[in-house]
């Protein structure tokens, strides 16, 4: 077979969108996955009952509908349905009282009561500049923001919520924004919490949290098919375990800096080895995946319109836990994340048995089965739910990192979202996806700008690729009609 032009190391969705971009610039691309199947965190299973399908990693996906890069790639054209469930995000707290971020911000606020007018306040620019605010926070961090209103609207709002808290007073209204605020998987209050609680927040208000109809390896699906049709090829059950098994001129690596220093080792300067050492992991998350025989008993019905549910108790509470988790203390109280995909997607329950997807954060390396945890926690907002439990399977922390060798100790960030890590991710450098080994490139969610299924880092790795290796300045087009004839074509020079 004929030497490819580059080599993607991992299939996850940065890998795909690295391959996609560099196949449609004309290039031929092999992607190595270490999985029977392509996709990372994008991947699912029929765990108890082959018509039921369970999503083992993402399965919300507000940063795939906001990306800069999906909103070229257009998933929609490619066939890929992402359905909104009424109410984005919930969070129960005891006695049946809850806050609940609905699609709509007017609705949103209202439910709200005497927090419903500073909601409104705090999200309603950022909905109004929503495309600007998203391209802000997911950029490489390295360029001017194209609307300037997003970093206007975003640095008051960062400083007023670290300084005075959240400005909320209702438990419900607090407790709705520290949620999503825990979703950087870190010591809370922070800065990066604070940009994730305002990027979320507000996306849940403008192109919401949808869930493709399927699961999350629909997405996974159509980025191969685009990869496929532009020549590429991807070999899946192989993990590579050194550079030298790579032909490539250009190499993309689709791993943490502790996958990229065990396939490098010392080839990398002593200085640059020494730099990825002091890369910090994360907390871990350890997941539960139920069959159940119908939707969560909630002590508020509302909360069953919910697409994505919150448990970490008041905004005290919560903030407890995630501080706990990320000093490596486990507790029996830890913040859960809670999906029940068949909210949005009916299809995905069948004859009455529908999945159920829960994760808790917890120290790194914790080995506990968290079913009977998370169990607890659900049964506290949900009483009765362990009687509709049919089965169940537990991913401890330290497992997750066999699943997938980009979840260090469980840390699915692939990396701590701290504020230096944020932006030098991760390492200090101009560049963060070039690496000081020729034609070798970073493009995990270990580089700018981080965690989420939203292609940004291997579309920008990409970019820097073809920028450097292939002096083609210009990316090409991802759009479905974005075809031959309007695609600039790469050219390495020697
Ligand atoms: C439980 C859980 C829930 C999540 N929920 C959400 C969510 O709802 N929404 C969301 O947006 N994000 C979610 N995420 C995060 C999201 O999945 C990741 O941020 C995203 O998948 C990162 O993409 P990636 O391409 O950088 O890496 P990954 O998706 O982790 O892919 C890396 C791939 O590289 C492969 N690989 C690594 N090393 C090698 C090697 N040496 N040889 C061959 N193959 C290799 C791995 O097998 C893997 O397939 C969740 C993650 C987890 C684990």
């Amino acid at each position: 077979m004929n030497r490819p032009d580059v080599e993607v190391v991992g299939s996850g969705p940065n890998g795909l969108a690295a391959a996609v971009t560099m196949a449609r610039a004309g290039l031929t691309v092999h992607v190595h996955e270490q999985a029977d199947t392509p996709g990372g965190g994008l991947r699912g299973e029929a765990l108890f009952d082959s018509e039921v399908w369970h999503d083992v990693c993402a399965a919300v996906h507000p940063m795939a509908a906001a990306s800069a890069f999906f909103r070229e790639f257009d998933l929609g054209a490619r066939g890929v349905d992402l359905l909104h469930p009424p109410v984005s995000y919930a969070h129960p707290l005891d006695g049946g009282v809850s806050g609940l971020a609905r699609r709509d911000l007017a609705q949103t606020a209202a439910g709200l009561g005497a927090d419903g007018p500073h909601w409104r306040r705090l999200m309603a620019p950022l909905v109004r500049h929503s495309r600007g605010v998203t391209d802000f926070v997911l950029s490489g961090q390295r360029t001017l923001p194209e609307d300037p209103a997003a970093p206007a609207l975003l640095g008051p709002r960062l400083l007023n919520h670290l300084l005075r808290g959240s400005g909320l007073r209702t438990e419900a209204g607090r407790a709705l924004l520290t949620g999503v605020a825990a979703h950087a998987v870190g010591r809370l209050p922070s800065l990066p919490g604070a940009a994730i609680a305002l990027l979320l927040g507000h996306l849940a208000h403008a192109s919401g949290w949808p869930l493709p109809r399927g699961g999350s390896v629909r997405i996974a699906e159509a980025l191969v098919a685009d990869l496929r049709a532009h020549g590429g090829v991807v070999h899946t059950g192989h993990r590579v375990t050194d550079l030298a098994e790579l032909d490539a001129p250009v190499i993309m690596l689709d791993t943490t800096p502790k996958g990229l220093l065990a396939l490098a080792g010392n080839r990398l300067p002593a200085s640059y080895r020494r730099a990825l050492g002091r890369f910090r992991y994360g907390p871990g998350a350890a997941k539960a995946d139920f069959l159940v025989s119908g939707p969560v008993p909630w002590a508020d019905p509302e909360v069953g319109r919910a697409g994505t549910v919150h448990l970490g108790g008041t905004r005290a509470q919560t903030l407890a836990a995630e501080n706990a988790a990320a000093r490596g203390e486990p507790t029996d109280e830890p913040f859960v994340l809670l999906v029940d995909p068949a909210v949005a997607d009916p299809g995905r329950a069948v004859r009455g048995r529908r999945p159920l997807w829960a994760y808790a954060h917890v120290p790194n390396g914790d080995d506990r089965d968290p079913v009977p945890l998370i169990t607890r926690r659900i049964e506290r907002y949900a009483p009765g739910f362990a009687d509709t439990v049919i089965a169940a399977r537990g991913i401890s922390a330290a497992a997750y990192e066999r699943y997938n060798p980009n979840y260090p100790g469980g840390d699915i960030g692939a990396g701590a979202i701290t504020l230096t890590q944020s932006v030098f991710r991760p390492v200090p450098t101009w560049n963060p996806y070039r690496t000081p080994l020729a034609g070798v490139y970073l493009c995990s969610a270990s580089t700018p700008p981080g965690p989420s299924v939203h292609g940004m880092c291997g579309h920008l790795a990409a970019r820097a690729a073809l920028r450097r290796e292939f002096h083609l300045s210009t990316p090409p087009p991802l759009s479905p009609g974005g075809g031959a004839k309007s695609r600039p074509t790469a050219r390495r020079t020697a």
